[in-house]
């Protein structure tokens, strides 16, 4: 496909721009850094968008300003008694040693069991917790798929889980496969199931427009709060 990246800077702010052959112009204020994203259909000349950002200034720099203020997750340690959150909800790490193959296990609703072998580092704790995060998530999007392809009366070929700094999912039409961002094993089944929703209607329509917004009405009356929640702002 015929695509242009390049950016430019709009008073001290750097944007981002794609241009691609789609329909509309589309621009996003990405967490947790506030990256700003123009994404404009070819025939738009680089005067006509930076126009159109200029035109949006006061909106970019309120969402910019938001999500400067929002505290951002803190580095986890993987150390005994740390948070950590799984499906909406938080429960605290509690470390166990022992020389055998690892494993995690949710235990009174309460603990996040994680079992290591002793001297087992961060980084190395942190993969062990977030293939089992892999694992949770992989169970529950099929379901959602087959929930959403006969709802939406749409086919995907192929998905996968992959971890993302900047968008909870991504789709892509020509060979209609989905992408689910590997943190959503943090949240809410609800907003896996909004994001699943989301990636599968672009199968319908590709950019955030008037009609990709009417399937997500028809299908999921409350997915602007889910939106809210996952602190994704797409103009
Ligand atoms: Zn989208």
């Amino acid at each position: 496909m015929n695509t242009r990246n390049y950016q430019f800077t709009v008073s001290d702010i750097l944007v981002d721009v794609v241009q691609k052959d789609i329909g509309n112009m589309h621009l996003a204020v990405y967490p947790p850094t506030g990256r700003v994203r123009v994404s404009s259909p070819l025939t738009y000349s680089k005067e006509n968008i930076r126009l159109f950002v200029v035109s949006k200034l006061t909106w970019i720099k309120k969402h910019i300003r938001a999500m400067k203020n929002q505290v951002r997750e803190p580095r986890r340690e993987f150390i005994q008694g740390e948070s950590h959150w799984v499906e909406g909800k938080r429960y605290l790490l509690n470390i166990i040693e022992k020389d055998e193959k690892p494993c995690v296990h949710i235990r009174n609703k309460q603990y996040l069991d994680l079992q290591i072998r002793p001297g087992t580092e961060r980084d190395k704790r942190e993969e062990i917790i977030q293939e089992w995060y892999r694992e949770r998530l992989k169970r529950k999007i099929p379901e959602l798929i087959a929930k959403w392809e006969n709802r939406l009366k749409v086919e995907i070929s192929d998905w996968g889980i992959k971890l993302m700094k900047t968008k909870w999912g991504s789709c892509t039409v020509e060979n209609k496969r989905i992408w689910i961002n590997l943190e959503l094993a943090k949240k809410e089944y609800e907003l896996l199931d909004y994001v699943v929703l989301h990636e599968m209607a672009h199968l319908i329509e590709r950019t955030h427009n008037d009609r990709f917004k009417a399937v997500l009405d028809n299908h999921m009356p409350s997915w602007k709060g889910k939106r809210e929640l996952l602190n994704e702002v797409v103009y």
